[in-house]
């Protein structure tokens, strides 16, 4: 907490090192990050430079050391720098970085994936998130010769141009698309509807019958903070794709091979037509996927008419990191990160509790995230009823004391394996001034 940041914000400023690589890469880089969230635009200050991470700890361009509750967002659920990731990593490099061929690595990791997923019977290999969904929404449109597609709001599914629209409001209504450079045509077909509402899907597709290719919806939505289906949300969806001949599209990039083994399906059970990968199957490197019904696939080039591919799709050294950390990822390694989870929730609450702000964490399965409103939070609408100056105070006194969370009120917090007793303690002794800076926090 030395000088003021020569970025004018009134945030501590103690980190002049992010701050000089921040103003290098603001300079060759539009907003010098290559993810808009990195920027920190949403609380402010200096976002960090990590140099270099091990276990449940980031070490920044400064030198200081910050327990991360980030995770690269969701896929280091083994921390990081785990030995046998790093082993199985410099083994395939050592042996050549890129093919163009098909190779074992990849077919290992597609078996990995199939037994882990009932209903995943066939999976294509792709290097982003983005691409995943961008490729099962061509697809289920392919199958089903249809063009529309259901969203909701407050669902992130990557960049995908027809995907970037949300609606304004919770009305049931065509999106019109939320960022320039996205079209109305492409963004026209996305229907938009507001979250844990199984009513406003029914009236969709009863004022479009069969113009719905599909919906999609994140398994369990993390990215307006932690918002999970109300019971029987999911089936429901399901129940209404089949009834309209639509295809329900699961979304499991955040929540694949990490909520539990089989990811949320391996929590609700619900059997999707698609399904969506990405962060923990990569270990930490850009490997994503999409897969599903065999019959479904089946429609996917070279075996079918639907166009996907990729140069470095399947990539050897990103499936060898993916294998080994799913390899990793047995029962005993979910109970840890529950666990861990749980321990760090029940810290938050109690302090926030202590300082009588007003919370409310919510999770889905070892995600989670602490909104600051007293209700219940169904959908985006609510999300954005918190009083998000409170959890920027939060955030910059966990940073000042060395824990980094995701710097957005609308972000699920991650945790991992390596996530020890010590990690633990650091959280703990950090979090009354945190909840306290939150109870003093006044809005601007
Ligand atoms: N789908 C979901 C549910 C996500 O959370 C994300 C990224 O956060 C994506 C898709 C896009 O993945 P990527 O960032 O790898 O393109």
């Amino acid at each position: 907490m030395s000088e003021a940041p020569s970025s004018g914000t009134p945030y501590p400023y103690d980190a002049p090192a992010s701050q000089a690589l921040f103003d290098r890469a603001a300079a060759v880089t539009p907003g010098g990050v290559n993810s808009p969230v990195r920027a920190f635009r949403a609380v402010g200050g200096t976002p960090r430079f990590m140099v270099s991470g091990t276990g449940p700890y980031l070490t920044d361009a400064d030198g200081r050391e910050y327990v991360d509750l980030v995770c690269s967002w969701g896929p280091m659920i083994l921390g990081h720098s785990h030995p046998d990731v790093i082993a199985a990593v410099q083994d395939a490099v050592s042996r050549g970085t890129s093919f163009g061929t098909p190779g074992e690595g990849e077919v290992a990791l597609a078996e990995e994936m199939v037994d882990r997923i009932e209903p995943l019977e066939q999976v294509r290999l792709v290097s982003s998130g983005t691409e995943a969904t961008m490729s099962a929404i061509r697809l289920a449109r392919g199958f089903t010769r249809r063009t529309k597609v259901i969203k909701f709001a407050g669902c992130y599914h990557g960049h995908v141009d027809s995907l970037l629209a949300a609606a304004g409001s919770g009305v049931a209504t065509f999106a019109l698309p939320d960022t320039p450079g996205v079209t109305g045509a492409q963004a026209g077909d996305t229907i938009v509807l507001p979250y844990n509402d199984l009513e406003s899907v029914h009236e969709a597709f009863h004022r479009h019958p069969g113009e719905i290719a599909c919906v999609i919806t994140e398994a369990s939505p993390g990215n307006m903070g932690v918002v999970p289906p109300q019971p029987g949300f999911n089936e429901g969806l399901r129940d209404a794709c089949h009834k309209n001949g639509a295809l329900y599209i699961s979304d499991e990039v955040m929540t694949g091979f990490r909520t539990s083994r089989a990811g949320w399906y391996g929590v609700d059970g619900v059997r999707p037509d698609l399904m969506t990968f990405g962060k923990v199957m990569g270990g930490g490197f850009p490997a994503a996927a999409f897969g599903g019904r065999a019959d479904v696939m089946a429609h996917l080039a070279p075996a079918g008419p639907v166009y996907q591919a990729g140069t470095l799709s399947g990539n050897p050294i990103a499936t060898a990191a993916g294998l080994a950390q799913l390899r990793l990822l047995d029962e005993a390694a979910y109970a840890k990160v529950d666990a861990v989870s749980q321990t760090v929730q029940n810290l938050v609450t109690e302090a926030l509790t202590k300082e009588g702000v007003a919370h409310r964490l919510q999770n889905a399965s070892n995600m989670f995230s602490v909104f600051f409103t007293d209700r219940e939070v169904r959908n985006y609408e609510d999300a954005k009823r918190q009083e998000s100056f409170r959890f920027t105070a939060f955030f910059h006194s966990m940073l000042a004391q060395g824990v980094y969370l995701p710097p957005s009120s609308f972000e699920s917090w991650f945790v991992s394996t390596a996530h020890d007793e010590q990690a633990v303690q650091r959280i703990a002794d950090a979090l009354p001034a945190a909840a306290r800076a939150a109870a003093e926090a006044t809005a601007e």
